[in-house]
Order: C-alpha cells, then sequence, then structure tokens
C-alpha cells in the first residue's frame, strides 16, 4: 500500500521519543505504556496554539443557564397534582447580552 516502502510506527509522548513498535509492545506489556500516556494532560483545558478550544479565543462563552435569552424557567411547586406552573425569571449567571466569561482561558 505504501508502495513497498515500509515505515516502521513510531511512538512519540511530549516531544520525547518512545520507541518503534517493538518498544511499545514492550512498554505495554510491562503496564509502563498506561503510565506514560496518563503523563499527557487531557485535551478538555489544553489551549492549542494559544486558541482556546471552549471559545476560539473570544473570551465569552453564551451562557449554559439561559442559552443566552437571559430568561430561566423556573419550575413552580405548586398544590395542583399534576398541573406544573413556570415562572420566566431573569438570569443571574450571565451578562445583558447572555454571555458568560470562558473560564478556560479568563
Ligand atoms: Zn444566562
Ligand atoms: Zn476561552
Amino acid at each position: 500500500m505504501l508502495g513497498g516502502r515500509v515505515i516502521p510506527p513510531k511512538l512519540f509522548v511530549k516531544g520525547r521519543y518512545i520507541g518503534g513498535a517493538d518498544e511499545v509492545v514492550g512498554l505495554h506489556e510491562q503496564g509502563k505504556l498506561k503510565k506514560l500516556l496518563e503523563e499527557i494532560p487531557s485535551s478538555g483545558n489544553i489551549i492549542a496554539n494559544n486558541v482556546c478550544t471552549s471559545c476560539g479565543n473570544l473570551r465569552f462563552l453564551i451562557c449554559s443557564s439561559c442559552n443566552g435569552s437571559r430568561k430561566v424557567y423556573e419550575e413552580k411547586d405548586g398544590d395542583h397534582g399534576h398541573h406544573h406552573e413556570f415562572c420566566i425569571k431573569k438570569c443571574n449567571d450571565c451578562n445583558e447580552n447572555g454571555l458568560i466569561k470562558c473560564p478556560t482561558c479568563c
């Protein structure tokens, strides 16, 4: 498939060369591969190339409480059995534009 050239797989962890296929299998059998991979921080909070993965450097996110509508619907506990009542309240979590500061980069 590669035109006759065989390229052995190589593994790098945090820019450090770990080894080819044989070394990786060896590490895996000794239970060391898992430990190496655990050293890598979870991708959730990585700010790659200085671009925030949560907001794309906008510094703001749409409020998750009201979805940017500035209104939250609160269910009232009424005495009406199956009848549900809702009241509309102003969202306290976001600014006047329905945005919150990005918690990842701000
Ligand atoms: Zn809100
Ligand atoms: Zn951000």
